[in-house]
């Protein structure tokens, strides 16, 4: 049986753990979607071209090639991961990820991905657009506050420094652009099941949805 599982909500929520720990209990690819469309954010404030330089922006993503190596993301043949976790990204991926042609491109990446895989794929748009008829769609969210504080440690475990108040606007802002942009917002799927995390250890989400996955396969 192909496996297909959609994990969509906010930044912060706790997708991309999530799905790393769902993906090696049950040897699934891991597709971290966001990367993607911070990995094209990146390459483009490189180049200093901006969202609307919409030419320019389809021209640059000719030239790229990208995939996963584990949970690494290589662009044209190079490790990015951290760069575009840096704050800088953030602040600019929504704009870039608003844009249609940057989203046909990475969907149609993403579906051609998990046709050859089975598959845990994590972002905004899963679950209504990308795997519209996967086998389990997680919506999974957590407050504004308690997301901004993951982030904000996250970010300070691995030595980078940030205000907690610049995270959280940060968070607040991208949660506006995702949910409010013109092409596939942020939405809860109609049949996705609702997992809000701000009470929940990584542990208990993780067993809530292998519930889920054991109900499907067994
Ligand atoms: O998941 P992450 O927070 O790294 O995603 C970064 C940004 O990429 C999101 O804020 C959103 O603007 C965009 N994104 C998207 N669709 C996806 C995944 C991410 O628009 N499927």
């Amino acid at each position: 049986m192909k496996l297909a599982i959609a994990i969509d909500g906010p930044a912060g929520a706790g997708k991309s753990t999530i799905a790393k720990l769902i993906a090696e209990r049950y040897s699934l690819m891991y597709i971290n979607t966001g990367a993607m469309y911070r990995a094209i954010t990146f390459k483009s404030m490189q180049n200093s071209i901006k969202p609307e330089d919409k030419e320019d922006l389809c021209t640059l993503m000719d030239s790229l090639e990208m995939h996963f190596d584990d949970d690494k993301l290589i662009l044209n043949g190079r490790d990015i991961t951290d760069e575009i976790y840096m704050p800088s990204i953030s602040n600019k991926v929504s704009l870039y990820a608003s844009i249609a042609e940057v989203r046909k491109q990475l969907v149609y990446l993403q579906r051609k991905m998990s046709e050859k895989y089975d598959v845990i794929m994590d972002g905004r748009d899963i679950g209504t657009v990308v795997l519209k008829d996967s086998n389990l769609k997680i919506f999974l969210t957590a407050s504004a506050e308690t997301r901004a504080k993951r982030r904000y440690n996250e970010l300070l475990e691995k030595g980078i420094d940030v205000k907690y108040e610049e995270i959280l606007s940060d968070i607040e802002k991208r949660d506006y652009i995702d949910t409010h942009r013109e092409i596939t917002p942020l939405i809860k799927a109609e049949d996705a099941i609702e997992i809000d995390s701000s009470n929940m250890s990584i542990e208990e989400v993780v067993d809530k949805i292998s519930k889920y996955i054991d109900s499907i396969i067994r």
